[in-house]
């Protein structure tokens, strides 16, 4: 039987890699290490932790900080997949400690316990993103593209990428850092752009929409994304061990073309686009070179973004309950570069 550590398994991707594991594999053992911030939510798991114990899932409530917990639940497992993060950007312009303190340090404390259980953990899969890059330099952002982060988030996350990237260069952990491009899917907090239109639709109000809606980013179905984790996972040690993997489609979409997507397919009667401010260090346009994920493990997405979206869509307009406790953090108020307050 395997065990594997997901943390930050209560949050968007990583309950829904959860759910996939769970799913697929009956014989794992699966331990969810989450501190539950205002991102993660229990009922986001496969078992309801309330009814009891379940051998299959393990929830341990807690912080990636803290070194003696992580070296706890680090010596029962075989691999590693280390999510848990404060991931949203517009957040990060608006108070950035967290961010630092999480992503960066909660990263040390996971590669510190990887280490010491080395002769034990197989794989640890750093997940990181493509934010990581900055605006994209080139027709399609390869791995070798330059690291050139642009707001708070992405550069706490750079810092985490590089920190386990040197672990692997001083230390030789078994890390593979991933770097997945724009997510969507079930279960996706509010403040995200896709969750946001939606439910925008749905209550009747206007899909606010940054700058002129040019800027455009490479959506990924949250599935596609399991699908190559899975992959991740299950490789010959040696053909992924220390390589960086960029997980994206290769196409990208613009804000505008989302907010149109989102209203076609919902066809609501009130809900105008209206155009914001532009979000400070805001990316202009992210596009996956998925080459790499390709050779090393046969992914490729098979999720089209009209078909993602439309799942996605019907996702939020059967699960109210869900989404209508996060309505106060849908907004957040930043100063813009012109030194306007907004909501964002
Ligand atoms: P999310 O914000 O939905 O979930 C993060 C989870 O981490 C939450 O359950 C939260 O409670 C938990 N967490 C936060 N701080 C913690 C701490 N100190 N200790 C333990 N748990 C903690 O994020 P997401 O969108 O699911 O993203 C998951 C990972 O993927 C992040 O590392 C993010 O940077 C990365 N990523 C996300 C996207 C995307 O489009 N969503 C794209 C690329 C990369």
């Amino acid at each position: 039987m395997k065990t594997i550590l997901i943390t930050g398994g209560a949050g968007f991707i990583g309950s829904n890699f959860v759910r996939y594991l769970y799913d697929k594999y009956p014989e794992y053992r699966l331990i969810v290490l989450d501190a539950l911030t205002y991102a993660g939510n229990i009922k986001n798991l496969p078992v309801d932790i309330n009814s009891g114990s379940d051998e299959r899932l393990v929830f341990w409530y807690g912080n990636v900080r803290n070194g003696e917990l992580v070296d706890t639940i680090m010596s029962q497992s075989d691999a590693v997949v280390h999510f848990a993060a404060e991931s949203h950007v517009t957040r990060s312009i608006y108070d950035n400690l967290l961010f630092f303190e999480t992503d960066v340090l909660g990263t040390q404390t996971v590669a510190n316990a990887v280490l010491k259980y080395r002769d034990r953990i197989e794989r640890f899969v750093h997940i990181s993103t493509s934010e990581v890059y900055g605006t994209a330099m080139a027709e399609r952002m390869s791995e070798d593209h330059p690291l050139l982060p642009m707001s708070p988030y992405a550069s706490a996350k750079c810092g985490a990428d590089r920190l386990v990237y040197s672990y692997w260069e001083t230390y030789k952990i078994p890390a593979i850092i991933v770097r997945p491009f724009n997510n969507y899917g079930p279960y996706q907090h509010l403040e995200k752009v896709v969750p946001r239109f939606i439910t925008s639709c749905l209550l009747g109000e206007p899909l606010t929409v940054h700058g002129d809606g040019t800027a455009a980013r490479d959506f990924l179905h949250v599935q596609d994304h399991c699908e190559a984790l899975d992959l991740i996972l299950h490789a010959s040690r040696e053909k992924v061990v220390g390589e960086v993997i960029n997980i994206g489609t290769g196409c990208h979409t613009d804000l505008i073309t989302i907010a149109n997507t989102v209203r076609r397919l919902m066809r609501p009667d009130k809900s105008p686009v209206q155009y914001i401010g532009d979000r400070p260090g805001q990316v202009f346009r992210h596009t996956c070179d998925n080459t790499r994920a390709s050779k090393l493990l046969g992914w490729a997405p098979k999720i089209s973004f009209e078909e993602g979206l439309d799942r996605t869509v019907r996702w939020y307009r059967d699960n109210e309950t869900w989404w209508r406790p996060q309505m106060w953090m849908r907004h957040i108020p930043i100063v813009t570069a012109a030194g306007k307050r907004e909501l964002h």
